[in-house]
């Protein structure tokens, strides 16, 4: 077991830590034997841990004993570990003599018994984490899954000095990872957008942008056609005799088939909501009801798709949100509803905001820009303010891969951009949340062959796909699990996992245990460490050592 010792106001912060590395810990008790002791920027106490993590940017009483030379370092640097670089945003304590790395020192300690191993890292875990979860990671460093690898780094000095330790790996039972298929419904129909902006732009995307795209080679003569036939098409469109290109429900039903989605609609017609600074944005405003689409929605229903809200005001008014979840429930029916804010508008005071208007998980902690972990976390999280309210970060939109003003990359290129996530997610575990907008698939955008790509390349990893509301309750039942230090102290904890029975269509969880030297289930290798897995289910209340 993990003991922690950590400021006061660090505490929500390393409750919420481990819940994301979810493994036995406890805030440190005196007269109490701990294998790990996680110091964080506090005097150590007098201990006989098997090892000693000293964590701040702050030198400690640890440095003068192996005169280390020290300097302190601003923000933003880099932590290196195993040829990993971890960023860093709050301050260092660079080690001189190390390639002025942050990381890590090893070393015994005038202060601790001989057996003990001492590592000083030279960064606040905790304000790392804290920052990560609030304020988020700059566009920049989005391709980084920083959160991941501090727990990665975290679990490495563990394994590796070979004590035993049980974890609850974010990995659903058969599975390495989840992935939630989203889709914002933005624009379902070009009909609603008879001489406004949206089909102006519509064809000139379609007529000229489409051929100096084919001229630069970003096109084929193929789409070129597709798209001019559109443009004339259009007439006949508004007039209702051909099939409207923009409504894609029925592709995005045969392309996934069996998979899970999610659908986020926007409850109102033509409001606009404000932003940030209180202006209104007209162009925010949908030109659809959710009674014009009436059958989409039926059909996505009877295909078991969730349906979600796409939040106008949620974020910033508990009561439009209010009405915005109620209008979605009067045709979901379900008890609990999920959200995503329209252009991801969102503040630090929007989860205590969505969370009073009732809804149980929020899916706009993303990049507009890029793609990536803003909250560098491949795991569903919950914000400090609430108690209920679950964050499932979004990490890939279409959108940001494709606008010129964007990454502006072509199809294959795009494709490749994903896959570094499509690895990380299969390492760390976790979801891989991917938001294609509705309209994707057709005329002008034609982003039809990058997505049935990804599909493919997701398929071969065998993960489960899994709604919003499916993936976050997973991750409720891992939170809800607890480990229990046995009342004969003989190093061993009881796991308890508790009974929902909205959990039920949810894979069991994963108890992983290393170094450990019990037999009867398969080992893995991870690395240079040794693992057995024990699959857990609902019911069950499990022994093991550690
Ligand atoms: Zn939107």
């Amino acid at each position: 077991m993990i003991g922690v010792i950590a400021n006061k106001d660090e505490h929500s912060t390393v409750v919420e830590f481990f819940e994301l590395f979810k493994t036995p810990w406890e805030f440190w008790r005196p007269g109490t034997q701990y294998d790990v002791l996680l110091c964080s920027n506090s005097t150590v106490p007098e201990n006989d841990a098997r090892l000693l993590l000293l964590y701040g940017s702050q030198r400690q009483a640890f440095e003068k004993y192996p005169s280390l030379k020290t300097s302190c370092a601003p923000g933003h640097n880099f932590a290196l570990f195993r040829n990993e670089r971890i960023p860093i945003y709050g301050n260092c304590l660079l080690l001189e003599g190390l390639q002025n790395e942050v990381l890590v020192h090893k070393g015994t300690s005038s202060i601790a018994p001989d057996a003990q191993l001492v590592v000083r890292l030279g960064f606040d875990l905790f304000e790392e984490v804290y920052y990560l979860l609030t304020k988020g990671q700059p566009a920049e460093l989005a391709n980084v899954p920083t959160l991941e690898l501090h727990i990665s780094l975290l679990r490495e000095l563990i394994v590796s000095h070979g004590v035993t330790l049980v974890e609850i790996p974010p990995v659903p039972a058969g599975h390495r990872f989840i992935v939630s298929l989203t889709h914002d419904v933005d624009h379902p129909r070009i009909r609603q957008h008879l001489c406004d902006h949206t089909m102006f732009g519509f064809l000139y995307r379609s007529l000229i942008g489409s051929v100096i795209d084919f001229c630069r080679g970003r096109r084929s003569l193929q789409q070129v056609v597709t798209n001019w036939k559109a443009a004339f098409s259009l007439p006949l469109v508004f007039a209702g005799i051909v099939k409207d290109f923009w409504n894609q429900v029925d592709r995005y039903l045969e392309l996934e088939r069996d998979l899970a989605a999610t659908f986020f609609v926007i409850p109102t017609k033509g409001d606009a909501g404000v932003d940030f600074h209180g202006r209104m944005s007209p162009k925010r405003a949908s030109h659809y009801a959710l009674s014009d689409i009436a059958d989409d929605l039926k059909n996505l229903l009877s295909a078991n798709r969730e349906i979600a809200v796409h939040g106008i005001d949620a974020w910033r008014d508990s009561a439009k949100g209010r009405d915005e979840r109620k209008h979605v429930q009067e045709i979901t029916g379900t008890a609990e509803t999920g959200v995503r804010m329209h252009w991801l508008y969102f503040d630090s005071q929007a989860p205590a905001t969505l969370e009073k208007a009732g809804f149980s998980y929020d899916s706009t902690v993303g990049y507009n820009e890029t793609i990536g972990y803003r909250a560098g976390t491949t795991q569903v999280f919950k914000h400090a303010e609430v108690d209920h309210l679950l964050e499932l970060p979004l990490h890939i939109m279409d959108t940001a891969l494709f606008y010129p003003s964007y990454m502006n990359l072509p199809n294959d290129q795009a494709r490749a951009a994903m896959l570094p996530l499509i690895e990380n997610v299969t390492r760390f575990g976790g979801v891989l949340t991917i938001n294609w907008h509705d309209r994707s698939l057709g005329p002008e955008r034609l982003w039809d062959d990058t997505y049935l790509a990804l599909l493919g390349d997701l398929r071969a990893r065998t993960p489960w796909f899994a709604t919003g509301l499916q993936t976050v309750s997973w991750f409720r039942k891992r939170r809800a699990a607890s480990f229990v230090r046995t009342t004969e102290d003989d190093g061993r904890v009881r796991v308890r996992t508790a009974t929902d029975p909205t959990a039920a269509d949810v894979p069991p969880l994963t108890l992983r245990v290393y170094n450990t030297a019990s037999s009867g289930h398969k080992f893995c290798g991870k690395g240079n460490a040794l693992f057995e897995n024990i699959t857990i289910d609902g019911s069950d209340e499990v022994l093991v050592a550690a």
